[in-house]
């Protein structure tokens, strides 16, 4: 692949931008986007050189639903996503938990499925539109570029073409929950790994069963399982396995993997026998949250999930990345000033801000998250009786399931501040 030269651009094997964004995931699309609709020159670099992804960020929270619509993408995806409208647990055969989001008084009350490749290639046509914005697939940031005072001034890529140099004022690691570029930056991080991993697959809808506008959680003593309508005609299920369990299980063959299911869920016996054939079929998700304390250094910053890993509970994931690149477009703009270049004390001053601004929401969907992981791992018949009566005490609430539910889905779109302070920034 042969890079073009970008807006301030010169030759093949160097480019000079204002931002480069290392990762062309929901994070940094939405900030390139947003960055080149303000005029700032902006180089993404994206290892991959397609957008396929399976298993991935399908689920759209309310407050990124809202987001996107205001970026003006919702009407581009129109017909390639499902609302959800209500959620439902179960607990040892009995319904705990309902939740009807149209009983949510928000402009956008509903999370999506929306398949993360039709996200992310909405994001590069829209970027495309721009004459600032400029996407280069195929090509994987190696290294960090630095000056002598230890300010990152860019980084260098590996291309099928060979190597290249991209020099930005501000480079922004949006490269995922394993970011190399957070490794190499000296950022240091805590990884906090939770008790169970998680095996998903997608098996064929069970239309008859089940209706396909409902999240489904199911558990049975300490094992779960995530049931999520997708497009198109089907349904994606995440259960735990023991943390790091996976080769055990393998060891046992797919007959330990369909009574799981079983277990779990008897409509899905037959699909799963018919669907799941070898264990390419599965994807382990190894479960940790990533804590950073310092999200930024001279000339570059993090975000999505390379700032803050998050569970897969309520998917929170894609919302926060996209709330990230929202929130950190303004800024930049800000500090760059006029000529797009900005002075180092002032990008580090905006993507400071930018941390600030973003991490008690971030650490609220954590505490979230990692309270419900608590809830799904007791077992015994006192914890479950515990379990189903926390469940029902709320869901006989529709003042304790909004503020439970407020702390995923209803961050944003809360009347206040912060609504006022995103719509400044959009
Ligand atoms: C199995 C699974 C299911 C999930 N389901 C959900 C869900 O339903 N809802 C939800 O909200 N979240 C979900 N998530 C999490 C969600 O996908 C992430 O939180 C979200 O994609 C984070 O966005 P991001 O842009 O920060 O990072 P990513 O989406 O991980 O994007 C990072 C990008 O950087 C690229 N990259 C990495 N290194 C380099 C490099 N050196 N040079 C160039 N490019 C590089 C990668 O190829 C990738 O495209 C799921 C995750 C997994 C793994």
């Amino acid at each position: 692949m042969t890079i073009q030269p970008t807006q301030m651009a010169q030759t093949p094997q160097r480019i000079q931008t204002s931002v480069c964004v290392v990762g062309g995931g929901p994070a940094g699309l939405t900030l390139a986007v947003e960055l080149a609709r303000r005029n700032v020159p902006v180089v993404v670099l994206e290892a991959s050189a397609h957008f396929n992804r399976s298993f991935r960020g399908e689920s759209v929270s309310p407050d990124s639903v809202w987001l996107v619509d205001r970026l003006g993408l919702l009407d581009r995806l129109d017909g390639t996503y499902v609302q959800m409208h209500r959620m439902e647990i179960d607990d040892s055969g009995h319904t705990v938990f309902q939740a009807e989001f149209a009983d949510f008084r928000y402009p956008h009350p509903f999370p999506v499925e929306l398949p993360q490749p039709t996200l992310l290639a909405a994001l590069a046509e829209t970027g495309a539109a721009h004459p600032c914005f400029r996407l280069v697939q195929g090509t994987t940031a190696t290294a960090l570029l630095r000056d002598a005072e230890g300010t990152v001034t860019g980084v260098r890529a590996r291309t099928a073409d060979g190597e290249t140099e991209i020099r930005a004022a501000l480079t922004v690691a949006a490269d995922g929950r394993f970011s190399k570029i957070r490794e190499m930056s000296g950022l240091t991080y805590r990884k906090v790994p939770l008790e169970r991993d998680v095996i998903w697959l997608k098996l064929p809808f069970p239309y008859g069963d089940w209706d396909d506008r409902t999240y489904r959680v199911r558990i049975r003593g300490d094992q779960h399982g995530l049931f999520i309508p997708t497009r198109p005609d089907s349904v994606r299920v995440g259960f735990n396995i023991p943390k790091g369990g996976l080769r055990e299980m393998r060891a046992q063959g797919l007959p330990a993997l369909y009574e799981r299911l079983d277990l779990l869920a008897p409509e899905l016996s037959k699909a799963v026998r018919e669907s799941v054939h070898t264990w390419s079929d599965t994807s382990m998700l190894d479960i940790f949250t990533t804590v950073v304390p310092h999200w930024s250094m001279p000339g570059l910053t993090l975000i999505g999930d390379a700032a803050h890993t998050l569970t897969p509970i309520l998917g929170q994931g894609v919302n926060h990345a996209i709330i990230d690149a929202v929130t950190l477009a303004p800024l930049v703009e800000r500090a760059l000033g006029d000529g797009g270049r900005g002075s180092a004390v002032r990008l580090l001053a905006a993507t400071e801000a930018f941390q600030r601004e973003r991490e008690a929401s971030v650490a609220r969907s954590r505490a979230l998250q990692l309270r419900q992981e608590r809830l799904f791992t007791l077992d015994g018949a006192l914890g479950s009786a515990w379990r189903r009566t926390l469940y029902r005490v709320v869901s006989s609430s529709p003042w304790l399931t909004r503020k439970v539910l407020a702390g995923a889905y209803f961050q944003l779109q809360a009347p206040g501040e912060r609504v006022a302070k995103v719509q400044a920034g959009t």
